[in-house]
């Protein structure tokens, strides 16, 4: 027994192997004789329960393993082969060259953030934006919020809480990610009162719930689920109808919310911002980072005093957005405000990649695998991201047979950068649609690798 123990290395030879390992990117001593103790540690305990002790060498393959997951940055980019374009897992909508380029002045130096530059005097963070928004969606005012999540409780806390909100039973739903509308809604002090059935709400509904508690009528985007067949939701002109005869103001969560038309895609309609400002909502709110396709944000247009209510309330501070965050969205706003969304914003050059494209794509890359295990099929495409859920894009995708796919795509998602699948059957499929082209080069590398091992 204490000779098991004596062939554990002391904790300065383990450190001094480590430090040969990483030879060229040194890491910091403390991190390694960190990693060299718990390995030593753990071995330690394996002879006390009558274990054969492990050699040095083991020992330092673990400890090297460990400083190695620790010294390098967690959070990377991946290749992103599945096909759905905006992923909440892999960080939902890449960003453009425009957006990172702004993201980056303002956020390497110092920024007019809250300075007037005409005045010479403090100014608010929130005009940068909010002019752009108002002209792209027609509404009169707009601010911006970290999240669409926060861009509701401010509202809900600011115009409702203590009071009553009335909303669909077929739109009290849960988003994802334990976002559920019901929840929100209690949190923020508001009482929710439920109107129709699941499937069938009609205006009439609405009318009868209507008390002098109400404070808001809420309308919310099933982003993520369809129902169909015999199914009635009360459309939004014909809230603004009801709220405006008794003056409560209409709430519109359009989930992705997007500035331009899916339509012309081949995809369903996913009703844009400008339809729900014409169609009367006095607050809409939606996402920086689904269909917009720029960095997280929550952004509230709409009415200029309620949006001034919001803006006053003591929580907008809690959920107000960095400067990076707010160049992005300039830069991304931009590009719909010169016509260029579809060729400058990664998610909509996506949505409109033509399938003959993304075939040629797809034989290239197959060619340059040069493998009998690689081929070309054909593959559907999601948008994701709670926007037109069912709605698919014909696409093309990779094919990797293999006995194992399973083992296959755990090697590449452990690969650098990380490669992530979808399994279909005996196959490991990569829609190229939703590879970047610039990410082409290391997925062809790292996949080659995969297939010939
Ligand atoms: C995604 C979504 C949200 C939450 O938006 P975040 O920007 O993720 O906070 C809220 N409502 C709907 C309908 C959504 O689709």
């Amino acid at each position: 027994m204490t000779s098991a123990y004596r062939k554990l290395p002391a904790v300065d030879t383990l450190v001094q192997l480590l430090e040969q390992r990483f030879q060229e990117d040194s890491m910091p001593r403390h991190l390694l004789v960190n990693a060299a103790r718990q390995s030593i540690d753990t071995a330690r305990k394996a002879v006390t329960r009558g274990e054969e002790a492990p050699s040095t060498e083991e020992l330092a393959d673990v400890a090297f393993n460990q400083a190695r997951v620790l010294g390098r940055p967690s959070l990377r980019p991946v290749i992103n082969g599945t096909g759905v374009i905006i992923q909440t897992n892999l960080g939902r909508a890449p960003l453009s060259h425009a957006a990172i380029q702004a993201m980056e002045a303002v956020g390497t130096g110092y920024s007019n953030l809250e300075y007037d530059l005409e005045m010479g005097a403090r100014g608010s963070r929130t005009t940068h934006v909010t002019a752009l928004l108002c002209h792209l969606t027609g509404a009169e005012a707009a601010l911006i919020v970290n999240n669409n999540a926060a861009a509701i409780y401010l509202t809900l806390i600011t115009l409702a809480a203590g009071r009553e909100v009335v909303v669909s039973r077929g739109q009290a739903v849960e988003i994802g990610g334990g976002f559920r509308i019901p929840d929100v809604l209690r949190q923020s002090g508001a009482t929710l009162v439920e109107v129709g059935t699941t499937n069938r709400t009609y205006v009439r509904d609405y009318a009868a719930a209507l008390s002098l508690q109400t404070a808001l009528l809420m309308r919310i985007h099933t982003s993520n689920f369809r129902l169909m067949g015999f199914v009635h939701e009360t459309p939004l002109h014909e809230l603004s109808i009801l709220g405006q005869a008794h003056a409560i103001p209409v709430l519109d969560d359009l989930g992705s919310g997007t500035l331009l038309s899916t339509q012309p895609y081949g995809l369903a309609p996913e009703p844009t911002v400008q339809e729900s400002v014409q169609a009367g909502a006095d607050l809409i709110t939606f996402s920086g980072d689904k269909l917009l396709g720029g960095p997280q944000a929550g952004l509230i247009v709409g009415q200029q005093t309620l949006i001034t209510q919001l803006r006053q309330h003591p929580l907008a501070r809690a959920v107000r957005v960095d400067k990076t965050t707010l160049a992005g969205l300039e830069a991304t706003l931009l590009a719909y405000l010169n016509n260029r969304a579809p060729d400058d914003i990664p998610v909509w050059r996506m949505i409109a990649a033509a399938p003959d494209q993304l075939q040629k794509r797809t034989e290239r890359l197959v060619a340059l695998l040069g493998s009998e295990h690689a081929t070309v099929v054909e593959s559907t495409s999601a948008i994701g991201g709670g926007s037109l859920p069912g709605e698919t894009l014909p696409s093309f995708a990779i094919a990797l047979t293999s006995q194992r796919p399973d083992k296959m795509a755990h090697r590449l998602r452990l690969s650098n950068p990380p490669v992530i699948g979808r399994i279909v059957e005996d196959r490991l499929l990569f829609d190229v649609r939703t590879i970047l082209n610039e990410q082409e080069e290391a997925f062809i590398e790292i996949v080659r690798q995969a297939v010939l091992a």
